[in-house]
């Protein structure tokens, strides 16, 4: 399905749940929602009608924290059996990895990304409102174990508060072949943009450092189909994804968005423009009926920046 900017929808962003152990600095609260959320049998349902409708086979599971949805191995095993998806992931804050990446590997999914905005403990603190770098840096081990690959660390950049460990998490990606992906701090979240001068304090902007990065890339490729987001290869083989929210960034958005409670969307910063689906996904309505929804929502997306 294309929008009226000629953007194909080519994978989903699904949050799973609002909960989450961390109180994370700059927390955008994606796909957040009071109210209840999707049970198993209604996330299993709607992933096959997106895929059917929408001709999609890459998913990302997301929160809230993912992990934290007790059924979590069980919505990944029933999306795997779908057999849609070839491409089943999950962003996390990888606190419970050390002991659930064994089964969610078993249950399908093939693909991970971490929050880890910094090695050092007490910053870690800082950021996360979570005492627990060693617990996330030994499930990102075991994760690696088991066979997850690429593993992608996210690295959402503060200006005076982590943006001194740039080369440190360039280096730890090289050693243990992960691949980083650095972020632009954004305003969309009330914690970010709504908090007194928190953005203009923290935020920096990331273009000076992709310059650096690209004199010293050996490779740079710009990921089209992923928001136009420019990847860089080291001389340390070191792997650099730069995410910064600009017009390009949008205008190669090819994602469509749920919220834990069914709100699909098309946009991170216009959830209020999205159709809540959960009610109809409680009937039997033919596959037509569906798409009539998805495409009403597909039709309101429109490059944000
Ligand atoms: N709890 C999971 C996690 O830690 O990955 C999933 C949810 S979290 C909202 C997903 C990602 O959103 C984080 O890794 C972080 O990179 C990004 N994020 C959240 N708020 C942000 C902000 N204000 N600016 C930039 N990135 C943000």
């Amino acid at each position: 399905m294309i929008d009226n900017y000629n953007r194909k929808i080519k994978h989903i962003r699904f949050s799973i749940t609002s909960k989450c152990q961390y109180s994370c600095l700059y927390c955008d609260r994606e796909g957040y929602s009071r109210t209840n959320e999707l049970t198993v049998e209604e996330i299993t349902k709607l992933c096959k009608i997106l895929a059917e409708v929408l001709n999609v086979t890459r998913i990302k599971f997301t929160g809230g924290e993912p992990l934290c949805r007790e059924e979590i191995a069980q919505i990944i095993q029933n999306v795997s059996d779908l057999q849609l998806y070839k491409d089943i992931s999950m962003t996390t804050n990888g606190l419970l990895l050390l002991e659930k990446a064994e089964e969610l590997y078993k249950a399908g999914l093939n693909r991970i990304n971490v929050s880890l905005a910094s090695l050092q403990p007490e910053v870690y603190k800082k950021i996360y409102g979570s005492d627990s770098l060693k617990t996330v840096l030994k499930g990102l081990q075991k994760a690696k174990e088991v066979g997850f690959n690429p593993i992608k660390l996210n690295f959402v950049l503060m200006k005076g508060i982590n943006d001194n460990e740039l080369e440190d998490l360039i280096n730890f990606c090289a050693k243990n072949g992960f691949v980083l992906q650095l972020i632009e701090l954004h305003k969309v979240s009330d914690a970010v943009g709504r908090n007194g001068d928190f953005y203009e304090k923290y935020h920096l902007d990331v273009k000076p450092i992709i310059e650096e990065l690209e004199s010293r890339a050996d490779k740079i490729i710009v990921r089209g189909s992923m928001q136009n987001r420019k990847v860089f290869t080291l001389p340390n083989s070191a792997v650099i994804e730069t995410i910064t929210p600009s017009h390009e960034f949008c205008m190669g958005c090819t994602k469509l968005r749920v919220g834990c409670d069914g709100n699909l969307f098309g946009c991170l910063f216009r959830s209020d423009l999205g159709k809540n689906i959960k009610g109809a996904l409680r009937n039997h309505h033919s596959l037509s009926k569906y798409e009539h929804i998805v495409k009403q929502v597909v039709d309101s997306r429109e490059p944000y920046y």
